[in-house]
């Protein structure tokens, strides 16, 4: 099956590298490309994010928009421009809406929690203008942060309702299915036509790890009962969060805790009705 992995990450992030390398992942350009090739995952849209020193992230330091660094991204691979709230300029923002008419950006992604604002804070709304003139998605990040000075009251899911209200063009993708409120994004997937989740980043780290969760039917239920009463496979994104895991021990849980008969939708279809640029290759 093809798959399409609508987050994963390209950047040179120090904590990410770490993190990687003690999970025995090759977090490089050719590392990617073996690890793409061997799971048939064909299309991608990596997260833009950079930092200007080794461990800033989330770096308040870093331009709006932060694009992709770790080398050139392969073919049929996108990024979505990162926001810095704190970079939000008018040369900011001039050169965010260059970068988001690029065939290769796909969207655009808030980092809640790491910068510290609520998704419905007025310096967001010229981000979101843009989002909506150039229909592009918005994902954002929800649920536990990898770094422990998040903040998890801007990074909850249940916040994106009112936002979802206020602007109902604008396409919204829930990162990391708000892990662990989980049952907040099942709402929000049932009640808002305009909001999607991706499933990266549920677990992270090595297949043991992965093998103690996935073996447990009481931790697998949790995100079971989240799709069952959603009800709308057709608005699950596959995503892998990658470098923190591998590719096949990601699309193997996904694939344990998602009904077959709703693979071809969350593994690929769904991913080309929210990001519009990624070209079907099937
Ligand atoms: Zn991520």
């Amino acid at each position: 099956m093809k798959i399409i992995d609508a987050h994963f990450h390209y950047s040179k992030i120090a904590a990410f590298k770490l993190t990687s390398k003690k999970f025995k992942i090759n977090y490089s350009k050719e590392g990617f490309i073996r690890e793409t090739e061997e799971n048939q995952v064909v299309a991608g849209v990596c997260m833009g994010l950079t930092e200007t020193k080794q461990y800033k992230f989330p770096d308040k330091l870093a331009s709006t928009p932060m694009n992709f660094d770790l080398d050139e991204m392969p073919p049929n691979f996108y990024f979505s421009a990162g926001i810095n709230p704190d970079k939000l300029s008018k040369d900011n923002l001039n050169e965010l809406e260059k970068t988001i008419q690029r065939p290769d950006c796909a969207g655009i992604k808030i980092y809640g929690g790491y910068y510290q604002y609520y998704f419905t804070d007025k310096i967001y709304e010229p981000v979101y203008e843009l989002a909506m003139k150039y229909d592009l998605p918005v994902s954002f990040h929800t649920g536990d942060t990898f770094s422990d000075n998040g903040l998890l009251k801007f990074s909850h899911p249940l916040t994106l309702d009112e936002l979802a209200c206020r602007y109902p063009t604008m396409k919204i993708v829930i990162c990391h299915l708000g892990n662990p409120w989980v049952m907040d994004t099942a709402e929000l997937l049932y009640k808002n036509e305009n909001v999607y989740t991706d499933l990266s980043g549920i677990l992270i780290g090595d297949k043991a790890r992965f093998n103690l969760f996935s073996s447990q039917e009481l931790f697998m239920n949790i995100y079971k009962t989240c799709f069952i009463f959603a009800n709308r496979y057709d608005k699950l994104l596959y995503g892998s969060d990658w470098p923190l895991v591998s590719m096949k021990i990601y699309i193997d849980f996904i694939k344990l805790m998602v009904p077959e008969e709703h693979h071809q939708k969350v593994f690929y279809d769904n991913a080309l009705k929210v990001f519009k640029k990624i070209k079907n290759i099937s």
